[in-house]
Order: structure tokens, then C-alpha cells, then sequence
């Protein structure tokens, strides 16, 4: 009997034990294995945003001095106001071909952006002492050798030089400049920026200098009694130099504090989505597997290391199908294998998942122009574009049902304006849309921004695998001017020979980890965060602006538009900043530190030098 016993609990327990692993089998084949990450930030109250018109109310303190005669004013003035309504810098911007230069001592920095220095006539004099005296004076571009010049030229570092000028065909930047931008090297090649050739006192500190073995400096501090010159010797102007001009312009003040919006996001494009059959050529002849098993065993697994590593969280952009028909029917995808393994991997590594389309044709209705650049069909109408969506987001919450699909990263990154319209009225749940920041021929292009219809844009800055100078200098500029990293790619960049295919994935992912390690070092505070997190954390920063009050040893701040926290960089000069009340503070890197405000009023103290 007692054996018996035995016997039935050993065979009770196998069978015990056989139900369970079934169970988490079929469990597991469910696929109800992902644990959603909670959102790092709350949906701003509609209330709060009253956006940017308290910008308007900011104290003019910077006097922006242009000349409406000279050929490329519109391109620069444009670019210095884009940049300090970025930073928050109230302006008063006066055009001296047309109106009376004002009284200097109204001002805290003053910005030159013409070339023809003797345009201000007498007041050069007045000027200079305005800056031995404390003030901040930047000249935006490469002066002309005029009398007004040679007067400047001592006070602003120029030993000699100065009449006569090079083609810059690239530039070394050095230490101190910016964020992540020490030995940054960048080479265009083609001799498209002239600078003047000049040498400099030792009181000017050069920060930027071409990279051929004449080393023209090419931006530089000079220290003229109580204040301070700064010297652009370029014709940077571009929305892709933001940053450099922040960098210059933040030398001005002994402490410069400028909003951020604090994020590292990255995006996959078309993933999920139907992994293509067969074979890729470099795939193939690199890994001897077909593009499905690569997926699965080589990219993805690579790809994850970085959210271990570095806690990246990847927003991937789902589409559901591949076909091209925009009328008619959009059957529900039935392959849905790929869409569970990659989706709850990626959900489980505090990702998130947003809508890119039923299929790939952009949201671009009858009458639209590709301009030949893409081979797409355009919407008939409204109705077809409006089930096609449903489709894809029913498809979308069915199979991730804790996910909440927010952001929406428009195919190819093209979006007409009816098709915005239609986004907004029929798909409400889409409260940020991330496309492009540079622009192109027909791309949607974005700032960082809440749009006037209240959708959030937080537009992807480079992209790809590739990572070329050009891009690394886009990521370094927009790191320095708003502390975000916005990256896309997609899975497919290994098949496309454009995208890198040929130099084999082994090469791409080695591109894709030493920026990745180039950003982090960098920037090691920055927050990894979703696109949608990421588009919450820009609304934060667009409606924020700055009421500041300078004392000897302190500066307070009343941040209006604040909230529930605030990110601000602060860049110290000529002080150190001792104690924080209402938030705190974290060093960067030289004199750049990260300001975490917790209330909407801090209070930060000084010590000079
Ligand atoms: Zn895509």
C-alpha cells in the first residue's frame, strides 16, 4: 500500500509537473509575456498650454543689430532670432540700414550680424567701452577689412591680419565649445566658407580653427576689461548650426541659462511589420541566413544590447502590410507571429509602440505632388485613408493592448498638410508626430515644438546606420542647443545599398555603438525616454520661458509656463555656481551643467572668479 502510495504521488508529481511547463508553453505561445513600462510623464493639462506668448514678455536684453542692405541678411538675421527664441533671450532687433542705432547701456549682449563694420559710424567707439565696461558682443559673420574694423580689431583679440581672406574647407572644433564637440572634426571638402586670415593675442581664446595647417581661427573669445567679444570667423547660418551659434552666443554672459528639453529617443521605423522572404545579398554573404532568421538572431539581439547597456527605449513604428493599395479594401494581417515576437520584446525592454500606416503610401490625397522623388500612391479620399488607419490601429491595440499607440512617424516622412489635418480630426489618440528636423524636398519638416493645433511635433534629427560627419555634426548641434538625441532607423537599412547594405551589418552596428558611445559620454544625464515621453517633455520646454533676476552672488529665475519640472542648461564662464534652491544641478562636462528645476522659482548662487 505504502508503495503504491509512493508510486502514485511520483507519477501525480510528473504529471503535476508536466500541466505547469504546458502551461507556461502555452502561455508563452500566447505571448502575454511583456511588462509595459509606466510613462515617465504626464499629458500636459490643456490649460498650461498657453504656450510661448509669455516669450513675448521677456526682457529685452540682447540688441540684435542687422543691415538690411547686405545680401544674405534675411538668412542670417532669421537664424540668430530662431536661435534665441530657442534659448529663451528676449531681442530688439534693429535694422541700422533704416533706424537709429539705440543706447547700448539698455542691453546685456549685443549681436552684429553684417559684415561692413563701419556702419556703425561713430558709435564704435561707444561700443567698446560698453564692452570694457561688462558688456557681451558677438560678431555673427566674417567682418569686411574697413577703418571701423582695424579700430575693433585689438579689442577683439586681432594681433594681425585681416586683409586678406581663405576658403575654409573644414573645421576642428576645441575643447570647451560644446557639449560632446571636443576634437570634433568636420570636413566638407568643397571650398564653400571664406574666413579671414588673422592671428590672434593671447587674450583671445580660439574655440574653433579650420583644419588645413593654416589653423585660421575661426571663432574665439577675447576678454576686453570687464567683458567679453566674441568673434565668428564662418557663414554658418543653417538650421542644422543652431547649436554652434548657441555655443557662441552662451560665451557672451558670465553664466548663460537657456531651456532643454532633455531627451534621447530612438526610433525603429516599420518595425513591426512584415519581414520580407528570402534573401538579402549582404546578409547572405555575410551571415549565410535568410533575412528572417537575421532579423531574429543577428540585428534584433544586437539591438537590444543598447537598451542593456545604455537603457535606450526604442519606439518602434508599426505597419501592417506592405501592399500599396490606397482604395478599397485592408484586410487584417494575418502573419502575426513576428508582430508578437518583436513587439513584446521590444515593449519589454521599456519600449513603445506608434502608428506608421496600414501600409507605406504616405497620407498624401489626390492631386499631391511626390515630385518624382518616391514612387507612392496617393488617398482618393478621406473615407479609404480613414479605414486603412482604423485597420492598422485596430490591428495595433489588439495585439498590444496595454500599449497606448501616441506617435505617429508618417511614411518616408512625408506629410501633406490635408493629410495633418486629417490626422488631427480622426485620430485624436495621435498626440505627437515625429518626422524630420532638417528639411528636404517634400519631407514634413518640424521644430521642437507644440503645433498651433496642440499636436506635439518632435521631429527625428539623423537617421540610419551610416552615421556620416554630416549627421554627427546635426546630432551635435542639437545636443548642445536642446539636449536631445532623435535617431531613426530601420531594420531594413541592411538590404538597401544607400543606407550601407554593402559594408555589411558588422560595420553599420559598429557605426551605430561608437555614436551611441559618443552620445552617452557626452551627455551622460540624458533621459532615454519613449517618442511619446520624448513629446511630452518638448511640451514642457515650449511653453516654458524665463523671467531672471542677476545679483552680485545670485540669480533667481521664475520660470513661467512651469508645470511639474523644468530642464534648463547653464553654461558658467567667469562664475561658479555654489548652491541651488527650487531644483538641482549636475555637471556636464567643461562649463556646461544640467539644471533640474523642481519649482518654478530657483535660486542659484554664485561665486565669481
Ligand atoms: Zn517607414
Amino acid at each position: 500500500m505504502y508503495k503504491m502510495c509512493k508510486r502514485f504521488s511520483i507519477t501525480f508529481l510528473a504529471i503535476f509537473l508536466a500541466v505547469i511547463l504546458a502551461g507556461f508553453l502555452f502561455l508563452d505561445n500566447v505571448g502575454m509575456n511583456y511588462t509595459m513600462s509606466e510613462a515617465q510623464l504626464t499629458d500636459l493639462p490643456k490649460a498650461t498650454i498657453a504656450r510661448k506668448e509669455k516669450y513675448e514678455e521677456t526682457p529685452k536684453t540682447c540688441l540684435l543689430l542687422t543691415d538690411s542692405s547686405m545680401e544674405n541678411n534675411d538668412v542670417l538675421s532669421v537664424h540668430l532670432r530662431e536661435v534665441l527664441e530657442d534659448m529663451r533671450v528676449g531681442y530688439v532687433i534693429v535694422d541700422i540700414a533704416l533706424e537709429e542705432i539705440p543706447d547700448f547701456s539698455l542691453y546685456k549682449t549685443i549681436v552684429l550680424v553684417f559684415q561692413n563694420l563701419d556702419l556703425l559710424g561713430e558709435k564704435s567707439i561707444e561700443l567698446c567701452q560698453w564692452v570694457q565696461q561688462g558688456g557681451g558682443c558677438m560678431l555673427f559673420c566674417t567682418p569686411e577689412p574697413t577703418a571701423v574694423y582695424r579700430y575693433l580689431a585689438p579689442y577683439m583679440g586681432v594681433k594681425e591680419g585681416g586683409i586678406s581672406y581663405s576658403e575654409i574647407q573644414g573645421m576642428n572644433l576645441k575643447e570647451g565649445l560644446m557639449i560632446g564637440g571636443t576634437d570634433f572634426n568636420f570636413h566638407w571638402g568643397d571650398p564653400m566658407a571664406v574666413a579671414m586670415n588673422v592671428q590672434l593675442n593671447d587674450n583671445a581664446s580660439v574655440y574653433a580653427e579650420s583644419d588645413d595647417d593654416s589653423k585660421i581661427p575661426l571663432l574665439w573669445s577675447a576678454e576686453c576689461g570687464e567683458g567679453t567679444w566674441v568673434v565668428n570667423n564662418h557663414g554658418f547660418a543653417e538650421k542644422a548650426t543652431r547649436g554652434l551659434t548657441c555655443a557662441a552666443y552662451s560665451m557672451l554672459e558670465e553664466t548663460c541659462i537657456y531651456p532643454v528639453i532633455n531627451a534621447s529617443a530612438f526610433f525603429l521605423d516599420d518595425f513591426p511589420s512584415p519581414v520580407p522572404m528570402g534573401d538579402g545579398t549582404y546578409i547572405r554573404r555575410d551571415y549565410n541566413r535568410d533575412i528572417s532568421s537575421f532579423y531574429s538572431n543577428v540585428w534584433w539581439p544586437d539591438m537590444l544590447t543598447l537598451c542593456e547597456e545604455y537603457g535606450i527605449r526604442y519606439t518602434g513604428m508599426l505597419i501592417e502590410d506592405y501592399s500599396d493599395e490606397t482604395d478599397g479594401v485592408f484586410p487584417r494581417q494575418t502573419d502575426t507571429e513576428r508582430f508578437e515576437h518583436f513587439g513584446y520584446m521590444l515593449l519589454d525592454n521599456g519600449g513603445e509602440i506608434g502608428m506608421h500606416g496600414y501600409n507605406h503610401q504616405p497620407l498624401c490625397f489626390t492631386g499631391f505632388d511626390f515630385k518624382d522623388e518616391v514612387d507612392y500612391n496617393t488617398w482618393p479620399s478621406e473615407e479609404t485613408a480613414e479605414s486603412a488607419m482604423r485597420e492598422a490601429f485596430d490591428y495595433l491595440d489588439t495585439l498590444y493592448p496595454e500599449n497606448t499607440a501616441a506617435v505617429y512617424v508618417p511614411p518616408s516622412n512625408i506629410l501633406s498638410e490635408e493629410g495633418r489635418t486629417f490626422l488631427k480630426e480622426h485620430f485624436p489618440q495621435i498626440k505627437v508626430i515625429a518626422s524630420l528636423y532638417l528639411e528636404g524636398e517634400i519631407e514634413y519638416s518640424q521644430e521642437f515644438e507644440i503645433a498651433e493645433d496642440g499636436v506635439i511635433e518632435f521631429p527625428r534629427v539623423i537617421s540610419g546606420a551610416i552615421l556620416d560627419q554630416y549627421m554627427r555634426w546635426d546630432a551635435l548641434n542639437t545636443l548642445n542647443l536642446y539636449y536631445v538625441n532623435s535617431h531613426f532607423m530601420h531594420p531594413d537599412d541592411v538590404l538597401d545599398e544607400d543606407r550601407g547594405a554593402a559594408d555589411g551589418w558588422e560595420v553599420l552596428f559598429g557605426n551605430l555603438c561608437d555614436y551611441v558611445d559618443w552620445l552617452y559620454t557626452s551627455a551622460p544625464n540624458i533621459r532615454n525616454l519613449t517618442g511619446s515621453d520624448a513629446g511630452r517633455a518638448t511640451a514642457r520646454y515650449d511653453i516654458l520661458s524665463i523671467e531672471r533676476t542677476d545679483t552680485r552672488d545670485e540669480i533667481r529665475l521664475r520660470l513661467d509656463g512651469f508645470w511639474d519640472e523644468a530642464w534648463l542648461m547653464a553654461r558658467c564662464n567667469g562664475q561658479s555656481i555654489v548652491g541651488v534652491t527650487g531644483g538641482t544641478l549636475e555637471h556636464i562636462g567643461d562649463d556646461y551643467y544640467l539644471l533640474h528645476a523642481t519649482q518654478d522659482q530657483v535660486r542659484i548662487e554664485l561665486e565669481g572668479e
